[in-house]
């Protein structure tokens, strides 16, 4: 029978002959084999009696050896693991060149393994991480399916014109040597489409027309943006869960994302620690090497503890704004951006000051000046503020951002005026709020801005199998 290295290592042993398969991490002296097969963060040992064994055999096992081992469970003998194998029969399905395997036992660079992400789930710490992520992305389902949502599918390719989220990606099938033209620009009439069209950058609009209809939605896909930002923070393809709400406020929402971002860290500590200890262990290491301001204070998994633990500190904008103004002008804290105008929007270095400084627990900023926000936000009766919210963490800054939708007509309309957002392309959008508009609300998490919280890895391009950034696409 074949048992996961996972369901093995809780066997009792009692010389049962057992098939485990896998990748070689390591064989030391010739006799030990460190078994791995992506079940577990942990390996099992393999001992191999090498004067009685096939030499042929014992030679090609290097580390990405893809084999199957037959033997008995056993006690261990040596500190370090509790069972082993005795090895009585192995079948090579795949050798792996020893000096031309990338991934060696020992630890490598982010940087390096990257550039390998063919390779990189071969390691300790790729197969901690998307196990996370897996678990992570069950959670969020099982989440919304206890809260009775219901999950929709919105659409990748999209006509929506400039919903104010980020920079597009154009889907066309014109050719780019000599697209048709009409008075000197690119007749898109003539494209697949007949109209220009995009990758999403969020399904919110969609999501909407469902929750005005099925109540509770929740969508969880992929979501594309085109902005030129190189950060730690952003990739130009991941992963977004929005849900939305009808007959929500701005307040039910606010818990909502509390309830919902304590439920999946706390699955993840119920149902990972394996990883997350392994993770905790791996980058304590590693944070030692970062300046001091900028190292994470707290270990791995009270991080996480400290989300779940904490009720979330709720602030206006305009009240964040004067802490963080006062901050500015004592000198307590040097911000590399001064905070001295009323609607500016914070920068990452602000909203981590709030959390980890002035609040010591995740923070929500709601009430935000109208002009930094998008057209579909709720204009609130000071006319200067829309029913926005953000949601911060320590480490990352915002992980959430959602808010109440403008759901009067003609609110909605000057708004989009306003905006320069085409009502005539919109006019399904505003349609919802023609035949029977109610209060609604909903926000969006970026999967991977919590898997790296979850994780604790310090660059996005870690928590994603294949990230795309700009300038790479490989893979
Ligand atoms: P940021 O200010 O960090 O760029 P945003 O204001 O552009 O975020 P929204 O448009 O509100 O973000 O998107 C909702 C959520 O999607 C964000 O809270 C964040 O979790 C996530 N997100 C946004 N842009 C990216 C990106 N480029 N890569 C990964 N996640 C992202
Ligand atoms: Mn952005």
């Amino acid at each position: 029978m074949t048992l996961l290295i996972k369901e093995i290592l809780k066997l009792k042993p009692k010389n049962q002959l057992i098939t485990a398969k896998g990748w070689v991490k390591n064989f030391r002296a010739n006799k030990f084999i460190s078994l791995n097969d992506g079940s577990t963060v942990q390996n099992i040992q393999c001992v191999i009696d090498f004067e009685n064994f096939d030499e042929s055999i014992i030679k090609k096992i290097t580390s990405g050896t893809s084999l199957s081992i037959k033997g008995k469970l056993v006690f261990s003998l040596g500190s370090g693991q509790e069972v082993e194998i005795l090895v009585e029969n192995i079948k090579i399905y795949g050798e792996s060149n020893a000096e031309k395997y990338p991934i060696q036992p020992k630890k490598h660079s982010f940087e390096f393994l990257r550039e390998n992400a063919h390779l990189r789930i071969r390691t300790s710490t790729f197969g901690a991480i998307m196990r996370i992520r897996s678990k992570l992305s069950y959670a969020v389902h099982k989440f919304f399916q206890e809260e009775n949502f219901q999950y929709v599918n919105t659409p990748i390719i999209t006509s929506n014109d400039a919903e104010g989220a980020g920079e597009m990606f154009r889907v066309t099938t014109l050719n780019a040597k000599s697209p048709p033209l009409i008075k000197n620009n690119v007749d898109f009439t003539k494209d697949f489409f007949s109209k220009k069209t995009h990758l999403t950058v969020s399904g919110q609009l969609e999501a909407e027309s469902y929750a005005l209809g099925l109540g509770k939605v929740y969508t969880f896909g992929p979501t594309f943006r085109a902005e030129n930002s190189n950060t730690t923070r952003h990739l130009s393809e991941f992963w977004m869960i929005e849900p939305e709400m009808a007959f929500f406020d701005l307040d039910d929402n606010i818990k909502l994302a509390e309830k919902f971002v304590k439920y999946i860290l706390s699955f993840v500590i119920e149902n990972c620690i394996d990883d997350l200890s392994f993770l905790e262990e791996r980058l304590h290491n590693e944070e030692k090497n970062k300046p001091k301001n900028e190292r994470n204070e707290l270990k791995l998994i009270n991080k996480l503890k400290f989300v779940i633990d904490n009720e979330f500190e709720r602030i206006s904008y305009s009240n964040a704004f004067e802490i963080l103004k006062k901050c500015s002008k004592n000198k307590k804290k040097k911000f590399k951006f001064l905070v001295n105008d009323w609607g500016m929007d914070f920068q990452s270095e602000h909203e981590r000051y709030l959390v980890e400084k002035h609040f010591n627990k995740p923070v929500v900023i709601f009430n935000y000046p109208s002009k930094s926000k998008a057209f579909y936000m709720r204009l609130n009766d000071d006319k200067k503020t829309v029913a926005a919210m953000d949601v911060l963490f320590p480490g990352i800054g915002e992980i959430i951002g959602g808010s109440q939708r403008e759901e009067r007509l003609k609110v909605l309309k000057n708004r989009m005026d306003q905006f320069g957002v085409s009502s005539k392309d919109l006019l399904w959008y505003t349609e919802l709020r023609k035949f029977g508009t109610v209060p609604h609300s909903g926000f969006g998490l970026g999967f991977e801005r919590i898997v790296l919280f979850a994780t604790g890895m310090n660059n996005i391009r870690d928590v994603i199998p294949f990230p795309r950034t700009p300038n790479n696409a490989l893979f």
